[in-house]
């Protein structure tokens, strides 16, 4: 089965984006003026407090500081489709290691996950419909445990972080809001 690269146009959404008081953009740098009114410098350094790097789904019902009991200034979020430890997340983890003092690296993955329902055959549709086929992988998985297991490989065999001990995974549910743990076996 193959899966089509883009979403057909919702006919009850002709105009994605557009809301009855602007563009969705507008509404987030209106939010964005009341937030700074009531703002005050909390201070910080760019080092994270609890020196943790948290790798996650940019999966829009995960709510990274919410569901950890993170507050501002805590962590290092890295977020991008699956949460896939990719040569660029790599990249993040080595600075936040190496320039900002982070020690601890949190993979997240969760219930539900977009990639579950693509497969590579995604890469070879956009190359039919744009002539040009992506440089990157889709990482799309079909067992979301083993894809948290492979992430947590590519971290702790990374040659370019200093801190490979302390890596850890889970599956979040975004029905229960619960982390399951997986073993790095
Ligand atoms: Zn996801």
């Amino acid at each position: 089965m193959s899966t089509p690269a883009s979403l057909p146009t919702d006919p009850a959404d002709p105009m994605p984006g557009i809301t009855d008081s602007g563009t969705v953009t507008d509404r987030l740098v209106e939010a964005n003026q009341q937030y700074a009114a009531g703002f005050t410098d909390p201070g910080m350094d760019a080092r994270p407090v609890l020196k943790v790097a948290v790798v996650a789904c940019m999966d829009a019902r995960l709510d990274l500081h919410d569901a950890l009991g993170l507050e501002l200034g805590d962590c290092h979020t890295i977020r991008n489709a699956g949460g896939v430890v990719t040569d660029d997340v790599i990249r993040s983890l080595t600075i936040s290691q190496r320039a900002l003092g982070t020690r601890s690296v949190v993979l997240i993955h969760h219930t539900g996950c977009g990639l579950l329902t693509l497969t590579e055959d995604f890469r070879h549709e956009l190359e039919d419909e744009v002539g040009q086929r992506p440089a990157w992988a889709v990482e799309a998985f079909r067992d979301v445990d083993q894809d948290v297991r492979q992430s947590m490989q590519r971290v702790r065999t990374s040659p370019f972080l200093l801190h490979r001990e302390d890596v850890r995974g889970f599956v979040f549910d975004v029905k229960t809001g619960l982390l399951r743990e997986i073993d790095a076996a």
